[in-house]
């Protein structure tokens, strides 16, 4: 890959006048603005490139989109949607398989990869939903983050797709394009989401990873990304171009 572009390098900040108001002027805004506006194209353009573009693993309510999402672990959408119309079948209720026998759920899940781990995780985190909840899934990052088998990424897909609150999830895709793009330098999740969210309209914190996914797996592919076809190649520092 070629050498990284600097194609999105802020002016050097004016140095800062004496008056109080100018000193008062934060050093990154002009950077923040500049950024909140390549962000806003860069969302604009995958919106009309995936028009379609949605969590793709398949629930009804918000229970089996957190246990889904627990599934996906180190494993395919598709393969987890194979698996789960039996699981929330035989355990339609947070109590159900708060109940259910952990071999039982571990022969269903068994092709999702880690079964042991994820069935303890799922009849775990059903145990804490109906016992400290009600049955009903948490609505908020702290009680989501909380459930056993469930971290922020799991709880931002819950919080964005089953419950309609903006939550910025970064997976793999949002992790590497966004360093692509140079929206970020960290790899580190937590630090990537805090640097997306200023720049970011909150209204498409929970479109950004579907966005960035659907990109990452049919454009901008690990290790082999087609940049002379990507609808970001005039803004993206990494463009092959
Ligand atoms: S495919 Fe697009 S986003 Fe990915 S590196 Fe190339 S120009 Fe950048």
């Amino acid at each position: 890959m070629t050498a990284r572009r600097s194609i999105t390098k802020a002016k050097e900040p004016a140095k800062p006048r004496t008056s109080a108001k100018a000193k008062a002027v934060p050093k990154s805004a002009p950077d923040v603005a500049q950024e909140k506006r390549r962000m806003a194209t860069i969302l604009r353009r995958l919106h009309k490139e995936y028009p379609d573009s949605q969590c793709s693993l398949l629930f009804d309510k918000p229970l089996q989109l957190v246990l889904a999402t627990i599934l996906s672990a180190q494993c395919t959408d598709e393969r987890v949607n194979m698996v789960t119309p039996h699981l929330f079948a035989r355990y339609p209720t947070a109590q159900d398989l708060a109940d259910a026998e952990l071999a039982d759920v571990e022969e269903i899940i068994r092709s999702t990869g880690f079964y042991r781990n994820k069935a303890r995780n799922l009849v775990g985190c059903a145990q804490h939903i109906a016992m400290h909840h009600k049955g009903e899934v948490p609505k908020t990052l702290e009680e989501l983050v909380a459930l056993p088998g469930v971290g922020r990424k799991t709880a931002n897909v819950v919080l964005g797709n089953a419950f309609g609150i903006p939550g910025l999830v970064v997976d793999t895709h949002v992790t590497r394009i966004s360093n692509l793009l140079q929206l970020t330098d960290s790899k580190d999740a937590v630090k990537i989401e805090h640097a997306l969210m200023p720049i970011t309209a909150r209204k498409e914190w929970s479109n950004l990873a579907h966005l960035f996914i659907d990109h990452g797996r049919k454009v901008c592919v690990a290790r082999r990304p087609q940049c002379d076809v990507c609808v970001l190649n005039n803004l993206c520092p990494s463009s092959q171009v």
